[in-house]
């Protein structure tokens, strides 16, 4: 690293340390730097992995209900295919930005390259509010973006999946749109699909699951089990809801939760899968209006610094900061959401002694699980459930074990440690590849 990239990484930092919102592109650049410096990479090496392949933004008109045309802006970034076809989920969200989807495209890229899985990193949104549209419009601009994206995505190529705001029936309009578009059958252009459309057992529920075996690994590496663990969770989602509902079973006290709508707390844990055929029963999946004995409602962000061993955030980026950071009281941080902690906070929480299982290993299970719907679609041949989460543990399990063993030897954080796997294992592909021409 030449001392003016130093220079910028440090810049990123102090800039959060003044309190200002960081930009995720920024973020995660400043990590690979950070990584970078660590393994002595050198500038131009840092500079190509850190960019990314290919930027694409489409306009996306949709005929409304009230027969008005809406024109939605959409991106698709593709961050890397050194070590594979890029893959990455799509994002539905008023605050959608091209930064932030760059930012994720590039965490993908070092997801799929700490868990080893031969694929690279993209990720694609849509500046839209999915809570405020009908299902009719819903389906008419995924399909229009499906097809305005389609020159670039691709069994071989590209391979969306859901994200925030995003779900298995949006991924089966994906494959649908693909399907009549190109003629053939496009099982494997989209993972994250309903099961009779080719989707994988298992896969809704894979990123909450990873989390949950990411923070039984951590644990035990810290002589502590779950069972009996007091745990908060920030997102009550895709990964929030089952990473929650799995804690749960396996006895540990999930004392607070909370959603876009607030936050509820027990003392004594609180009844999930009674709070998950709530959210179901909810017609906006909100944990707003659930009522039972001892259950008190609080302000959403208080969820962060509830008085727990384990903490899980698992909604949006930015939600660690310089001003909460102080204040959380877990010991224990696992990301399920996708860079839920800014810079500063990393660096106060670091300092105060508390452990984070980062998001590109802790929410990794989505991408892993997508990637065996992905090889189940190229062979037409579906696995059972159990093969399923037996290959997702034993492959988390060694992504485990890396990062944890390189953060021992390196005497670094395990996010810095993830971060230096993943840049070595891309930059070895782009070293035997060699750069074209
Ligand atoms: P989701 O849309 O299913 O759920 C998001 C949840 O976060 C909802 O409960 C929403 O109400 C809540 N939320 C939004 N803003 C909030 C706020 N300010 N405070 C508290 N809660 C808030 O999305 P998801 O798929 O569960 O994704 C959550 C996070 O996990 C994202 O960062 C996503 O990128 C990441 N992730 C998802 C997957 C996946 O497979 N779905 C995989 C890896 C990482």
């Amino acid at each position: 690293m030449t001392p003016e990239q130093a220079r910028q990484a440090q810049a990123t930092v102090e800039r959060a340390l003044g309190g200002a919102e960081v930009n995720p592109y920024e973020m995660f650049r400043a990590q690979v730097d950070l990584a970078g410096q660590k393994l002595g990479y050198p500038a131009d090496i840092l500079e190509l992995v850190k960019r990314p392949e290919r930027v694409v933004e489409v306009s996306i008109p949709v005929r409304m209900d009230d027969g008005r045309i809406e024109v939605f802006t959409g991106y698709r970034v593709q961050h890397s295919s050194a070590r594979g076809p890029y893959k990455g989920g799509i994002r539905y969200h008023p605050s959608v930005t091209l930064d932030e989807v760059k930012a994720l495209a590039g965490w993908m890229a070092w997801k799929c390259a700490v868990v080893d899985i031969p694929l690279g990193g993209g990720k694609g949104g849509i500046v839209c509010d999915p809570t405020r549209m009908s299902e009719g419009e819903l389906e008419r601009l995924t399909r229009r973006y499906t097809a305005m994206i389609l020159p670039v995505i691709g069994p071989q190529h590209d391979i969306p999946a859901p994200d925030v705001n995003t779900n298995s029936r949006i991924m089966n309009w994906v494959m649908d749109t693909a399907t009549a578009l190109r003629g053939e059958p496009m099982y494997g252009v989209v993972t994250g699909k309903d099961l009779a459309v080719g989707g994988a057992r298992g896969r809704r529920e894979a990123t909450g699951r990873g989390v949950v075996i990411v923070m039984e690994e951590l644990l035990a590496q810290l002589g502590k089990r779950i069972a009996g663990t007091r745990v908060a969770v920030q997102g009550f989602g895709n990964v929030g809801s089952v990473a929650a509902q799995l804690l749960h079973e396996k006895g540990a006290k999930v004392v607070g939760v909370s959603d876009v709508s607030g936050a509820l707390y027990h003392p004594e844990g609180l009844d999930i899968p009674a709070l998950v055929a709530h959210v179901a029963r909810s017609p906006q999946r909100w944990i707003a209006g659930y009522t039972a004995p001892g259950v008190e409602a609080l302000p959403g962000p208080e969820v962060l610094t509830l008085d727990v061993e384990v903490l899980v955030p698992a909604a949006l980026e930015g939600q660690i900061t310089a001003d909460n950071a102080s204040r959380i009281q877990a010991q224990v941080i696992v990301e399920g959401a996708n860079g839920p902690t800014t810079p500063e906070a990393d660096l106060i929480l670091e300092a105060r002694g508390r452990v984070v299982a980062p998001d590109i290993l802790a929410n990794a299970g989505g991408v892993i699980v997508s990637y065996f719907e992905w090889v189940q679609n190229l062979q037409n041949f579906y696995w059972d459930e159990e093969e399923t989460h037996e290959r997702l543990a034993s492959l988390l399990r060694r992504a485990f074990r890396g990062v944890w063993d390189h953060a021992q030897k390196h005497g670094v954080s395990l996010r810095t440690s993830a971060f230096m796997l993943g840049l070595e294992r891309i930059v070895e592909a782009i070293r035997l590849r060699g750069i074209f021409p």
